[in-house]
């Protein structure tokens, strides 16, 4: 049977283990604190960004939500920023993205002063990762990190193949694993024979944005799958797709009218060795990880 990496106890523990310093600080007179950002009304940043602000709450980091209008310009959001770079009672400011068309999505992220930079998206800080030195590391890759690690699942020596190159979770995702000793494959879509590579993976970690895109052909038997994916299935065709027959899943599906599957068929999972299910998996950890930063970067900056 495979084993299932419950991403949800994992982040359980972590945040238990911020609170912890988070309380230590507290004797020093230091308060983390997070600036959230979110620009408009798009519905899945809010609930994202609402779940953040009530975990600061819950783990005692101090919290500000900031919430410029749909329309706001780059000027006015580099004001902003420029402005929390300069508050002190802010350690990380987190701009959830993505940010509406007009708004120059780089200039801003390269706004951000590095050491409050607690998603690790500034320059600086993928330039630290690349190096090796300490630094504020995306957070979604650094739980899969965690996961691996906390679940005893080896990582020195094993080919680790990472699908998906991106900024945020693909090239960060795969320098983590390079610096734990890994063998590290990278693919995209310009990748000739995926499933020739994808079967030599000790470790595959998915983080394509497509439903079920790794197949169970594409898979080496006991294999440790990592899916990053969140894909919402809301028509009844795309639902049999991937879970027709399952019960548990159909009620869910009934109820709230669509459910998530990660970039891997979940057919693929019986093959593994070990899996992160979706939802469940890799999720939770994000904003774990975006405490940890957080609380980290509250050091840092007073070189504690
Ligand atoms: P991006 O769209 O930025 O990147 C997708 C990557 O997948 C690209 O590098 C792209 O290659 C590659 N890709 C696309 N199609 C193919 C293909 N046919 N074959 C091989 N590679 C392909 O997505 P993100 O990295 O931001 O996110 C990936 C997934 O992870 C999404 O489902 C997202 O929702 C999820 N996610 C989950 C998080 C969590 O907390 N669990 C956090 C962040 C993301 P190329 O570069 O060549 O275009």
């Amino acid at each position: 049977m495979p084993k299932i990496l419950e991403g949800a106890a994992i982040s359980a523990a972590i945040k238990q283990e911020v609170a912890e310093e988070v309380r230590a600080l507290a004797q020093r007179g230091v308060r983390p604190g997070l600036a959230a950002v979110l620009v408009g009304n798009v519905a899945a940043s809010e609930i994202y960004v609402r779940s953040k602000v009530a975990t600061c709450a819950e783990l005692g980091l101090y919290s500000d939500l900031i919430t410029p209008p749909e329309d706001v310009t780059t000027e006015a959001m580099l004001g902003l920023v420029a402005g929390l770079n300069h508050r002190d009672e802010i350690d990380g400011i987190l701009i959830q993205l993505p940010l509406p068309k007009q708004v120059d999505t780089k200039a801003l992220l390269d706004a951000v002063d590095p050491v409050k930079d607690v998603d690790g998206f500034h320059p600086v800080n993928a330039g630290r990762l690349q190096a090796n030195r300490p630094a504020l590391a995306p957070c979604t890759p650094a739980g899969i990190i965690e996961i691996l690690r906390r679940s005893g699942i080896a990582i020195a020596g094993r080919h680790a193949v990472v699908v998906g190159r991106s900024d945020i979770v693909g090239k960060p995702a795969a320098m983590l694993l390079l610096h734990e000793n890994a063998t590290v494959t990278i693919c995209h879509s310009k990748t000739r024979d995926l499933g020739a590579i994808t079967r030599q993976a000790d470790i595959l970690v998915a983080a394509i944005g497509h439903a079920g895109f790794i197949t169970p052909e594409m898979v080496r038997p006991g294999a440790t799958l990592i899916d990053v994916g969140i894909n919402r299935l809301s028509t009844r065709e795309e639902f049999d797709r991937f879970f027709k027959g399952d019960a548990k899943r159909e009620s869910a599906f009934q109820k709230r009218g669509s459910t998530i599957v990660g970039d891997i068929d979940p057919r693929a999972f019986a093959l593994a060795g070990a899996y992160t299910p979706v939802p469940g998996g890799v999720g939770p950890l994000t904003i774990a990880m975006l405490m940890a930063n957080t609380v980290r970067a509250a050091k840092m900056r007073r070189g504690l």
